[in-house]
């Protein structure tokens, strides 16, 4: 298998009068300055229904920058048949066809498109350019160019033959259509959910989270640039209900590759549950949900770098990520130091639109999210076992911003130490630093999810305990930094429990489950 070997892409950085800096600037003025109207994408065609939604940015939210369409049941089935019709000919498509199309989509993301999927990202999801790089450009070609090498890695596991047998696995599609539901806060992986099945051989029905449609629009733009067929992937928008209960109906419905909340992942597997003897085959569930990610310190940790893990792991992206760092264990004799640093690092983020770069945070994503944060914000405030130590303010006027927020608890079960808020709140439970055993059970125990967490210490046997009383608590388990930023061929990202299937993004074994092997013994 002959493929280029996957590189990570290198990370530009926006310094000031930057080409790229004013590159982003410049298309995100653009799209600040006018407006768009976003099809969905089926069988090849731009599709308007009339029945529209407008568009605006989180941290601007009375700005509209744009309207889209949203589906009725009439155009989900056709999204449906249409995959249909096409896998026809895409599953016959021989593997290096699929390859070359998404590594061309990696190189438009990387050059011409890169500017406008960053600004897209911005505006749509409200995310500084630094995250915007990260994610939409970066960690998105990351995917497109790993997924190839990793289907390769598939392809080549074959069993053993003898002289008068050969025996040989042919890695065949799933039989019928995949159904991608994406998030909005990763532009990655709006973009890899959908082009990952496709890249094995399926045709896709995705749809894309409704607070995210500004850049999954210019997603499409790029597969469809990159030659994409017509069919193989189609997008629809609206009402996540009706959309999902007409793709379930379906008896040709063979795949879910899902990322959001954890009680939606878990309506839609009991939905599947319920069709279960309709189906042609049994449908792939893979899904990635939500975290309610732990930073614990030991008392040999150097506090200035537990304050650092604690404010970038639990602000970056207004603590959205799915990794974000909400709870901490801070040991008594760290506690004064890692306060003092991370108050300081905290009142250092400037807050406001990303459009100025200096920004470090900015709006989160909408009102249902500020007002539940608010609420909880509030409640801690009247609390007596909660104090907040930094932030506590918001404001919703112009858009929807609420500043980092820390709150320090003496009830190490607190509402905020175990529900995940998907917000820029941080709990922080202080221990007695010779509890640190104790401490770790608490870890373990406190949360049903199990997505990401870390350990700082400078003690060895402390760093081996954590990692072994701590081994189900985590499926990206951190020694010594923030529990974010997982760096696709480096370090593959899911966890269990109510965190998901764990089948890791960025791996081999994701892409094993949008394949169905067929055995093929031939004697001679
Ligand atoms: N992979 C991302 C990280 O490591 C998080 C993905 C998510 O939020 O779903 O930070």
């Amino acid at each position: 298998f002959n493929v280029p070997v996957a590189v990570n892409e290198p990370v530009k950085g926006y310094a000031p009068n930057s080409p790229e800096r004013e590159a982003v600037i410049k298309a995100y003025k653009e799209m600040y300055n006018s407006t768009i109207d976003v099809p969905m994408y089926i069988n090849g065609k731009d599709v308007t229904t009339g029945n529209t939604r407008t568009m605006s940015p989180p941290h601007d939210h009375k700005h509209i920058v744009g309207t889209y369409h949203l589906a009725e049941k009439s155009h989900v089935e056709e999204a449906i048949a249409t995959a249909l019709e096409a896998r026809k000919s895409w599953s016959q498509m021989p593997w290096e066809q699929r390859a070359g199309i998404f590594l061309k989509a990696a190189e438009l993301i990387a050059g011409p498109y890169r500017a406008k999927i960053n600004a897209a990202t911005m505006m749509a999801q409200s995310k500084t350019v630094h995250q915007a790089e990260i994610d939409a450009a970066c960690e998105l070609i990351d995917f497109l160019r790993f997924n190839v090498q990793f289907m390769t890695d598939i392809y080549m596991e074959q069993p053993e033959s003898t002289s008068d047998a050969w025996n040989r696995v042919e890695y065949r599609p799933l039989e019928g259509f995949t159904y991608a539901v994406t998030p909005f806060n990763f532009t990655a992986i709006a973009g890899n959910l959908p082009s990952c099945m496709a890249l094995m051989g399926n045709v896709v029905v995705w749809k894309p989270s409704n607070n995210q449609i500004y850049s999954a629009k210019v997603i499409m733009d790029v597969f469809k640039e990159a030659g994409v067929p017509d069919g193989v992937i189609n997008v629809v928008f609206g009402n996540a209900g009706m959309i999902t209960d007409t793709i379930m109906a379906d008896p040709n419905f063979a795949g879910l590759h899902y990322t959001g909340s954890t009680p939606v992942f878990q309506s839609l597997w009991k939905q599947i549950a319920n069709n279960i003897e309709n189906y042609r085959t049994y449908p792939r569930i893979v899904g990635e949900t939500g975290g309610k990610d732990f930073i614990v310190a030991h008392k040999s940790a150097v506090a200035e770098q537990v304050a650092t893990a604690i404010s970038r792991g639990a602000f970056e992206f207004q603590g959205q990520k799915c990794s974000a760092a909400s709870r901490a264990y801070v040991p008594t004799n760290l506690w004064e130091d890692v306060k003092n640093h991370v108050i300081k690092d905290v009142k250092s983020f400037k807050m406001g639109s990303p459009e100025d770069t200096n920004n470090f945070i900015t709006a989160v994503i909408n009102e249902g999210s500020f007002d539940k944060l608010a609420t909880y914000i509030e409640a801690a405030k009247k609390d007596a076992d909660a104090e907040i130590i930094v932030g506590g303010g918001y404001d919703k006027s112009k858009g929807y911003f609420i500043e980092p927020t820390i709150i320090v608890t003496s009830n190490p079960k607190y509402s905020t130490m175990c529900t995940e808020l998907f917000g820029p709140v941080m709990t922080i439970f202080v221990y007695d630093e010779n509890k640190f055993s104790e401490t770790l059970k608490l870890v373990d125990e406190t949360s049903e999810y199990a997505l990401t967490g870390a350990v700082l210490s400078t003690c060895r046997y402390a760093i081996e305990e954590a990692t072994r009383v701590l081994e189900n608590a985590a499926g990206n388990f951190y020694v010594n930094d923030k529990p974010t930023g997982a760096v696709v061929g480096q370090q593959p990202f899911g966890g269990a429990r109510a965190s998901g299937t764990n089948d890791k993004a960025g791996s081999a074994q994701n892409l094993m489950r949008w394949v169905s092997p067929r055995m093929i013994k031939e004697t001679f």
